[in-house]
């Protein structure tokens, strides 16, 4: 997600993140308030070009809110446990 990008500088931003679909909404999509819809959110990730690398980012990082590379947080738990390839 884009939103996270205020303690890095322009150099340090991956290209995933410059051309991430997310930087063109509103994060309310991404980090909807409890019961929330992210349907629209994870539409948005399966036509984004970064997602398997923001995948990956939230996974390393153990991001624990919102979407990330079109998977909830319940879903990224699941792969978690499941372990990943
Ligand atoms: S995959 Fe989704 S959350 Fe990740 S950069 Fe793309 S639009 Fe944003």
């Amino acid at each position: 997600m884009t939103a996270m990008l205020s303690d890095t500088t322009a150099a340090d931003v991956p290209a995933w993140r410059t051309e991430a679909l997310c930087a063109q909404t509103g994060p309310e999509f991404f980090f909807p308030e409890p019961g929330g819809s992210v349907s629209e959110a994870k539409r948005l990730c399966m036509a984004c070009e970064g997602r398997p690398a923001c995948l990956e980012y939230a996974l390393t990082h153990d991001e624990r809110f919102g979407v990330w590379g079109g998977l909830s947080e319940k879903e990224r738990q699941q792969l978690r446990r499941t372990g990943r390839s």
